[in-house]
């Protein structure tokens, strides 16, 4: 068999492999889901460096949630500009006081998702709130792998796959960052996210700024697009993209059977939304896993941090244990990707379709029992 990474259906995308080949035989193709993913060349030697720094083949333990807070920034501007209570930012500004640097996802000038490293608190606007699509880690690793050789600490944000391939990558140089995974419902195809794009550019002009999570009136799950010539904002429940992603159509496969969604985590502190009323994102739920974890939350100024009973915030955190909902239309959706967007909101989308998705899941599951 070989030892070298191929068809691995678990593949996140990380592209810790293309990093560790020695050779250089590895690239990031993107796939017939619009996704990166490695492929690998001829002058691959099977060594098995790529398969043994695989955070699917980890050779290493998570942590167990130790602790549950809710908490939120005291700063009203700084709970606005963020998904839920600004938590992230909290822990990205001690960081920085500290003379550390913040790894975290962000737009590029074009709308693409990207990590990026940044060193003051002016830089941490384009990193803040959720962005519902795959982010690309390409640019960061080997800047990461220099600054800790160099004794920097910093503070890394990303999805709970994205942590453990961050340990797979530094090993014990880990132990200088704090690491933050977060509650992940999965991450949308950067593909769909393009094509999405280009429709509202067709509508209201190149874009300006992106929201996932914007908020107003106190409510905290708007779509917001600014382009050159208009904007527009919509309740993520009827817009197409926000509910194709909440749906689970346009997900990566390894999001369909998350490996991450357990009480065994690889952040020092996985963060998440603490949902009071149904559209109010005013507080984070944050989990200490380590020591680490813990410590540096006390540590944070302006916030408010509450200790929560540890079973009830798991009980209340969905996919902190739990996988997105398999959908059975998912492939169709990515099988007809040339469909333009008006037709797949249509035909996939479109919340009006909803109800009928709900129906089929429910026949099929049924089904599968019946069948037994
Ligand atoms: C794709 C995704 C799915 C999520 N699913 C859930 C869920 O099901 N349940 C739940 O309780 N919480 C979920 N969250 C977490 C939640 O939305 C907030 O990120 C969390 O409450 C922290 O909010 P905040 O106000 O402290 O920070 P914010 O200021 O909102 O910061 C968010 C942080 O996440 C990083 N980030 C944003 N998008 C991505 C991305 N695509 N990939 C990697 N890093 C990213 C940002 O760089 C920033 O560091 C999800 C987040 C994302 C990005």
């Amino acid at each position: 068999m070989s030892k070298c990474i191929r068809d691995n259906a678990r593949c996140s995308g990380c592209g810790v492999c293309r990093q560790v080949c020695p050779k250089g035989a590895i690239s990031l193709r993107v796939d017939a889901k619009g996704f990166p993913r490695p492929a690998v060349g001829d002058n691959c030697i099977d060594c098995g460096l790529c398969v043994r720094h695989c955070h699917e083949h980890k050779r290493f333990d998570g942590y167990r949630v130790q602790k549950a807070f809710t908490a939120y920034s005291n700063d009203p501007d700084i709970r606005a500009v963020s998904s839920s209570g600004g938590m992230f930012t909290a822990l990205a500004v001690k960081v920085i006081e500290d003379g550390g640097f913040v790894c975290a996802s962000g737009f590029d000038g074009d709308f693409v998702l990207r990590h990026r490293i940044i060193d003051t608190i002016e830089q941490l606007d384009g990193l803040r709130k959720s962005k519902y699509l795959e982010s690309d880690m390409s640019s960061v690793w080997q800047e990461l792998k220099q600054r800790v050789a160099s004794g920097r600490k910093g503070l890394f944000v990303g999805t709970p796959c994205q942590c453990s391939a961050l340990r797979s990558f530094l090993g014990d140089k880990i132990d200088d960052i704090i690491v933050c995974d977060f509650i992940c419902h999965g991450v949308a195809s950067p593909l769909v996210f393009e094509k999405y794009k280009d429709y509202l550019k067709s509508k209201y002009g190149g874009p300006v700024k992106i929201e996932f999570r914007h908020k107003e009136k106190g409510e905290g799950s708007f779509f917001y697009y600014e382009g050159t010539d208009g904007s527009c904002m919509i309740p993520n429940y009827k817009e197409s993209y926000p509910f194709a992603y909440a749906s689970g159509l346009i997900i990566a496969d390894d999001c369909t059977s998350c490996s991450y969604c357990k009480l065994e985590r690889y952040g020092d502190i996985t963060l998440g939304d603490y949902v009071s009323g149904p559209t109010d994102y005013a507080k984070s739920t944050i989990f200490a896993n380590t020591r680490k974890g813990s410590d540096i939350l006390y540590q944070c100024r302006d916030i408010t941090l509450q200790e929560e009973d540890l079973e009830d915030v798991v009980g209340k955190s969905w996919h902190l244990t739990a996988a997105n909902t398999f959908n059975p239309d998912r492939q169709k959706v990515f099988d007809r990707l040339d469909l333009p967007w008006d037709l797949l909101e249509k035909r996939y989308f479109h919340p009006a379709g909803r109800l009928r998705l709900y129906k089929k899941a429910l026949i099929n599951k049924l089904r599968r029992f019946l069948s037994r």
